[in-house]
């Protein structure tokens, strides 16, 4: 009884420490918008990198031919064929594959991760089938998605900044990740030429605008999480080279990075990031994406298990475990609709061995995931507010390029479009309407009417591999 008060008392201190009501949801509108203009004024401006991506055209339609992507960014990579028709035929034809990354080769050299990736490339384009044909007899072309921050320069080369996402392979920090990747297609045999390098928000933004020309922004809810959006080429201070003929390039927040003291940051935050591969970097990505939610949750847990032994004594070993429970875990404990919370009691014994728990035990584990869930979703949804206020499509018109506007003679708001993929978003339902109810609160109902996030499942597959055609040399 007493040690079932200090649990309600760590939870309800804990839901403080993350409240995210409307008011402090603004602030970090606001910083997102702030860090936005300083990291496109100065190299390092902003712990929001705002990369130019070199992506200054973006699908229309038109694309026409045989085109392979590749998608590396987390805990599955994805090979990908697609054979495009035009206006007319659209994607004739696609296939796929996706293979799960040996877990030691996150840790691997370089060159041995590139290896077995191009391996796996490899046997997929030898079991190209009827249907697909490279255009005469050229070269296959490859669209790269490489999720992970890179200082892109050019189409198709980038340096790797850092590994995220619990990646830490040796030697390709500050090196062009598209050379690691050619030698070792070079050393498994395979012939084919990269033709766009992108992160995998551009590949979704390129995909999305494949369908649907009112997509303006990107976002990746999954593993990790990170934004792209279409900004005028005029308004990036730090961009040196030629201005593009479009007037238009997408930029790659990296806004995993990103972050503000409005953000609301726990003991059990603190903790996590000291634990991690990358202590100090990430920030805003640990409050919100898949790879770290579930442990946000643990970390409460094992609060209230040391200091009122809510699983008794001793304290299960493996709740003393970094990452034992998985955002998967926590979305399918959020997710029990039965009365004696039966999932919460199964996840409990899956991920920690833990047995014979109380119904109010269970309930206090439920609401654990309810508040991380609660605080990811509505932070993922200020930072989109952000986004579109900058580019002016949030309804108060403050945006730098209030957005085709000027052509908009009969003043009807424009319909803007927000390209969304990532597991976290597509199968984890309450975080979808935490993120939703948030963004609504911010721009109001009715501009909220034409903001519509749309989830474009695996679209930075495809999407790489029409920017590959869109960015062709060949004629
Ligand atoms: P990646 O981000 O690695 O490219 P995905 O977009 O497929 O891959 O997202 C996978 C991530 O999504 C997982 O690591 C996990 O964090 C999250 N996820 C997958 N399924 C669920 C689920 N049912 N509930 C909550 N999160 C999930
Ligand atoms: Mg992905």
């Amino acid at each position: 009884r007493g040690q079932r008060a200090k649990c309600l008392a760590i939870l309800d201190e804990f839901r403080n420490l993350c409240a995210t009501p409307v008011s402090r949801l603004r602030q970090i509108v606001d910083a997102m918008v702030v860090e936005m203009h300083a990291g496109l004024a100065t190299e390092g401006g902003s712990r929001l990198k705002m990369l130019p991506s070199f992506v200054d055209v973006l699908p229309t339609g038109d694309e026409k031919g045989l085109y392979y992507a590749l998608d590396l960014g987390g805990t599955n990579f994805r090979v990908l064929r697609v054979q495009l028709g035009g206006k007319e035929g659209r994607v004739i034809k696609q296939e796929y594959e996706e293979v799960s990354i040996p877990h030691k080769l996150m840790a691997a050299s370089g060159q041995e991760l590139f290896e077995f990736i191009a391996k796996e490339l490899a046997h997929f384009v030898n079991r190209e089938g009827d249907g697909f044909r490279p255009h005469g007899n050229q070269k296959r072309e490859l669209g790269f998605t490489f999720s992970f921050p890179v200082n892109q320069t050019s189409i198709n080369s980038g340096t790797l900044v850092q590994w995220t996402k619990g990646f830490t392979c040796d030697g390709v920090p500050g090196k062009n990740v598209v050379q690691f990747l050619e030698e070792a297609m070079e050393k498994v045999g395979l012939k084919m030429r990269v033709t766009a390098l992108v992160n995998d928000t551009v590949g979704t933004l390129a995909g999305g605008r494949y369908w649907n020309e009112d997509v303006m922004v990107a976002i990746i809810l999954g593993t990790g999480t990170n934004a792209c959006y279409v900004e005028r080429a005029d308004t990036i201070n730090k961009w040196n080279g030629l201005l593009p003929k479009s007037g238009t390039m997408v930029i790659n927040t990296e806004w995993g990075n990103f972050w503000s003291s409005h953000l609301p940051k726990t003991y059990a935050d603190e903790g996590l990031d000291a634990d991690s591969v990358n202590p100090g970097e990430q920030g805003f990505e640990k409050l919100v994406s898949g790879m770290y939610m579930g442990d946000i949750v643990r970390r409460v847990l094992l609060k209230m298990a040391q200091e009122a032994e809510i699983f008794g004594k001793p304290i299960p070993p493996k709740l003393m475990q970094p990452y034992t429970l998985s955002t998967p875990h926590m979305s399918k404990m959020h997710g029990d609709e039965t009365r004696d919370l039966r999932n919460v009691a199964k996840v409990l014994k899956d991920a920690f061995n833990i047995t014979n728990t109380s119904l109010t035990v269970r309930k206090i584990v439920y609401m654990i995931c309810d508040v991380v869930c609660e605080r990811g979703g509505r932070l993922a949804g200020a930072g989109i507010v952000g986004i579109l206020k900058k580019i002016g499509r949030d309804g108060t018109g403050t945006g730098s390029g209030s957005w085709g506007q000027g052509k908009n003679i009969s003043c009807k708001p424009r319909r803007t479009v927000v390209a969304m993929d990532g597991g976290l978003y597509e199968h984890y339902a309450k975080f979808r309407e935490y993120l939703q109810a948030a963004a609504t609160e911010l721009l109001g109902e009715e501009v909220s009417k034409n903001v519509v996030i749309e989830l474009s499942k695996d679209g930075s597959g495809i999407g790489a591999a029409l920017l590959a055609a869109s960015h062709s040399p060949s004629p």
